[in-house]
């Protein structure tokens, strides 16, 4: 990409810096860029670059796609017609909802070409993206405002100053942006470990489901799981297999390698989900769930995406949760630069957490509470039990809900009862948008 080769050696002031070119760091910079802000894109890797993830999208996230003018009808995307969830020798297919605005089907591709896709598309709308740049740490003003970051630029890791009075934390789980800038993670807050791998499987690779097991045990405790194991067709002759779990609630640790073999020897033989067809090593990364970060705006710092915790609680997704945020940060920011700096612009930006809230607060914290009480406990079986599973509308009410189909209404019975069981959770104290703890 054109602007990699200028990584660092272009001007280094903008009117906003992003660090991360993730999901959340592409979608800031390309709605940014497309409201005519000034934006440079620091990102540490080089594009392509891999990224442990399901590769999985629901058609909420493909909505977002389309917002962000990424081309989904071009070949290496893989359409699926819903889910399929098995548990206990029973499966039940939930197809995607054809009412309502998002379209009905859902995709996958590996993040090595997603996140290359967003992140062309960012620079095409004219975000100025530095690739092999490493932001180290913020640059303050005397009253503690980030005025900028600090990075190591290119293989010889030169130090540079980037400045710019708004950054935009999209650094991922690491989340050392706001960390630096005094943002705690809140540990009552939920969070998971998630572990892929990629399979050769031709038997699979064209599966129009997303397919996914809720009764699996781990060998060590003997204990369900606290959460659930997914097999997503990438129809290149590849499935993305693997599982996701929060930290058991009692003894034992989750093993999730241990677990992954023993529900693999389950399978049947002719899916080719053995150590020969193996196409990459297991590999597992955290998942920041339930807001686990706040305020998601601190003296002149955004917050999006897992650098927020901005995973759902209920499903381990996390992709569209990024790019939607990133947008609302891009739109808070575009609206405040109109705004001369001082009190004015900052009571635009505090808007930013509030409108994370009213989007999505109620469905997150009921999200929390199920995932600390049922999830951790004993994972999904006990949602996915034999009376659930022979109801059609149960299983839809358990799949809008896993997959935040709330706030995007298809306008139908189900959405109803989603809708009015999320607004039975009540509203917070003063806690999102107030200073960190
Ligand atoms: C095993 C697993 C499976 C998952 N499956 C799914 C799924 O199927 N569907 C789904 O929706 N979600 C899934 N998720 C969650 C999803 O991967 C994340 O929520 C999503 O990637 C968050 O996007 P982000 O842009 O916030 O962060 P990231 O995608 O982590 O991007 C952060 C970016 O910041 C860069 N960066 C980090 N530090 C710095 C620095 N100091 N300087 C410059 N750049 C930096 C990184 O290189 C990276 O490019 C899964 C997660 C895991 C671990």
């Amino acid at each position: 990409m054109p602007s990699t080769e200028d990584a660092g050696n272009g001007d280094d002031r903008a009117q906003v810096i992003v660090v991360g070119a993730g999901p959340a760091g592409s979608a800031a910079a390309l709605f940014l860029a497309r409201a005519g802000v000034d934006v440079l894109l620091l990102e540490k890797s080089a594009f392509p670059r891999d990224k442990v993830c399901g590769d999985g999208l629901t058609p909420r996230g493909v909505q977002q796609l389309v917002r962000m003018g990424i081309d989904i009808d071009a070949p290496g995307w893989t359409r699926t017609r819903g889910m399929r969830w098995v548990c206990q020798g029973r499966q039940v297919h939930i197809d995607w909802p054809r009412s309502g605005s998002a379209p009905d089907f859902g995709l996958t591709r590996s993040r090595h070409d997603f996140d290359d896709l967003l992140v062309r598309r960012a620079v095409a709308a004219g975000a100025r993206l530095c690739s092999q740049t490493k932001a180290t740490g913020p640059l303050t003003d005397r009253a503690g405002r980030i005025t900028g970051v600090s990075a190591l630029v290119g293989a010889d890791r030169r130090p540079k100053d980037f400045h710019a009075p708004l950054v935009v934390a999209a650094d991922g789980a690491s989340a050392r942006t706001a960390l630096a800038m005094g943002l705690e993670r809140d540990p009552r807050m939920p969070i998971a470990t998630a572990g892929r791998r990629y399979y050769r499987s031709e038997a699979r690779t064209h599966d129009p489901y997303l397919e996914l097991w809720a009764d699996l045990l781990c060998p060590r405790t003997g204990r369900d799981l606290p959460g659930y194991g997914w097999i997503f067709p990438l129809g290149d002759g590849r499935v993305n297999v693997g599982l996701g779990a929060l930290p058991h609630r009692g003894p034992g640790a989750v093993d999730l390698r241990a677990t992954m073999d023993r529900w693999l020897e389950r399978l049947p033989g002719h899916w080719g989900l053995q150590e020969a067809n193996a196409d990459s090593p297991f590999r597992s990364a955290a998942l920041p769930m339930g807001f686990n970060r706040r305020p998601q705006y601190h003296r002149g710092l955004l917050l999006v995406g897992d650098s927020a915790g901005m995973v759902s609680p209920w499903s381990g997704e996390g992709i569209v949760q990024a790019m939607e945020a990133g947008e609302a940060a891009a739109e808070t920011i575009a609206l405040a630069l109109h705004r001369a700096p001082g009190p004015g612009r900052e009571q635009v930006l505090r808007r930013y957490p509030r409108e994370i809230e009213r989007r999505w607060g109620r469905y997150y914290r009921l999200g929390n509470t199920t995932a600390g009480l049922v999830f951790a406990r004993f994972g999904y079986r006990p949602l996915l039990n034999r009376h659930v599973m022979a109801s059609p509308a149960l299983v839809r009410t358990l799949a809008r809900l896993l997959t935040h189909g709330t706030d995007a209404p298809a306008g139908d019975l189900t959405d109803t009862v989603v809708s009015g069981l999320v607004r039975m959770v009540p509203l917070p104290g003063r806690r999102a948008g107030t200073g960190p703890r």
